[in-house]
């Protein structure tokens, strides 16, 4: 396709006095301003010793500066590595220790306790804070900036992105220069984007969709974006008179609609609202509908793949699904076991093929080519279906899959009837040993303030509407459901707060 992704995306416009981004601390930033940081940043990483393809791994709070350090990086020839801004120095330990990066920036405030750590994986470390100050800043300030964009081939890797690894070794996806970039121009293209928008850009930095979903498409398209800090509904509200577009996860669309200021007028100044992640709720959607008179356009992407399907721009954007595959990726789904192609309507593995899909998981061969099918079709872990209209619906994570008494659960078909009932708020169905079935299904249930539903009258209600052995043999009532920052429910913590539930001792 191209070659390095920086050139394709900020590098011909490196020259425009256009703006690029509104930031409380950062001020207005022009393109050129932008990218004369980005030079700079990359003259600084150059003179730390960087070469091509070394890592550049990065821990810090969002900043614009921290944005920049991400293009300076892929300008400078490195391969950049946002890490969660939540994760301990023993977490941090791993993935310096796995990643081998030759830089690593943190925060000032981390600088005691994570310095020695960088040093014995080999790394330099330099400092950011939320302000954009630090040692790395200095350093920046003081370097002679970059001249010339290293030269890299498409399929070079752009960035490493560790998956969140909710059941064993987190793994680094390996996204190369043209994985980027194609899906960006992809996104612009079906997102209808141009130099007239106005992104509010209020996701974390370290994950796929506001690093690279959020910033590269509005790069891509010449746009402009108001960067903020972390979500805050009431920033939101502010922005969206100047804005056009929201990206957001499910969470933010379920806090917005607790907002009085919330309304057709109050969106009026909005084009498209995008909500991807982790699923939404179809009720939100629908009452996100009627306040406002937007429908959000769900898409579904990963880490591994960057985006696969997205709702139609034009076109009915129906609730619960993520519409159709995105121009030149392919979405199949097939036996999880064997791989054999499934038809309409039948569950099973989702699988995706296209230019988006990533080179691999970080020096680990055989997982990676564990994940791929002969044909070059990756291996999702999510499970779901394709209608008759073609449009795609996610039922769940495989591993998430219920077998109960040798029999399979989806438990998102579960969570559908439970999220039905009145009184109820949203749900979360899994599964934990039971010494006879193998697994026995609980459900988490949050219900409205008010709602005076019981485990009984829960269980009751689905009397009639679900097989006897999808119904959950307990229901507990929960305040929230844990999720995480990118708004998805954390199953795995839910599983084992309730792993004894049916184990005889429990029993008592
Ligand atoms: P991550 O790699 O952190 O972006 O997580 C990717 C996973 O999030 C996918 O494999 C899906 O399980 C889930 N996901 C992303 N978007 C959606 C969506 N629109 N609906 C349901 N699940 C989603």
């Amino acid at each position: 396709m191209a070659g390095n992704l920086y050139d394709a995306l900020l590098g011909r416009l490196d020259r425009e006095d256009r703006l690029l981004l509104t930031d409380e601390t950062a001020g207005s930033v022009s393109y050129r301003a932008f990218a004369d940081q980005c030079a700079r940043l990359a003259g600084a990483l150059l003179e730390a010793g960087l070469q091509p393809g070394d890592r550049v791994a990065v821990q810090a709070e969002k900043s614009v500066t921290a944005l920049a350090l991400y293009l300076a990086t892929v300008r400078a020839g490195g391969i950049y590595l946002p890490l969660n801004i939540a994760y301990t120095p023993a977490e941090i330990e791993y993935f310096l220790t796995d990643a081998e990066p030759s830089i690593f920036v943190c925060d000032p405030s981390k600088f005691a306790a994570l310095e020695p750590i960088a040093r014995a994986a080999g790394a330099k470390t330099l400092t950011l804070d939320p302000a954009g100050k630090g040692t790395l800043t200095d350093a920046a300030a003081a370097a002679e900036p970059i001249a010339q964009t290293s030269s890299r081939s498409g399929s070079d890797i752009a960035a490493i992105l560790y998956t969140s690894g909710t059941t064993g070794r987190s793994k680094g996806a390996m996204l190369s220069h043209d994985n980027l970039l194609s899906n960006a121009l992809s996104l612009v293209e079906s997102w209808r984007f141009t130099d007239k928008d106005v992104l509010i850009h209020a996701l974390p930095i370290f994950h796929t969709h506001g690093l690279f979903v959020a910033t590269n498409v509005v790069l891509a398209a010449r746009a402009s974006m108001i960067f903020q800090p972390k979500f805050d509904p009431n920033k939101i509200m502010e922005a969206m008179p100047q804005a056009t577009t929201l990206m957001g996860v499910p969470t933010f669309y379920t806090r917005l609609l607790q907002h009085p200021g919330l309304s057709r007028e109050s969106t009026a100044h909005m084009r498209l609202f995008v909500s991807g992640s982790a699923p939404l709720l179809a009720e939100t959607h629908i009452e996100w509908q009627e306040r406002t008179g937007h429908a959000i356009l769900e898409r579904y992407g990963m880490t591994e793949t960057n985006m696969n399907t997205s709702n139609p721009y034009d076109g009915r954007r129906v609730a619960g699904t993520v519409g159709f595959p995105l121009p030149g990726v392919e979405v199949r789904v097939a036996d999880p076991e064997t791989g054999a192609l499934f038809g309409t309507e039948e569950i099973g593995m989702i699988e995706v093929r296209g230019p988006n899909v990533f080179q691999g998981y970080w020096r680990m061969p055989e997982k990676t080519a564990s994940e791929f099918r002969k044909d070059g079709f990756f291996i999702t872990g999510d499970l779901g279906k394709i209608d008759a209209d073609g449009y795609v619906h996610i039922v769940g994570r495989g591993k998430d899959l219920i077998i109960t008494g040798g029999y399979n659960v989806y438990p998102k078909e579960v969570e559908m009837e439970i999220d039905a009932m009145p009184g109820v708020n949203e749900s979360a169905v899994f599964g934990v040993r039971h010494p006879d079935f193998g697994e026995g299904i609980i459900a988490a249930v949050v219900l409205k303030p008010g709602a005076e539903l019981t485990e009984q009258s829960v269980i009751k209600a689905l009397d009639g509407r679900l097989a006897g052995y999808k119904r959950p043999k307990k229901v507990a009532f929960m305040a929230e459901l844990p999720r995480n920052t990118m708004g998805k429910v954390q199953k795995n913590l839910l599983r084992d707060q309730f792993a004894g539930t049916f184990e005889p001792a429990a029993a008592k």
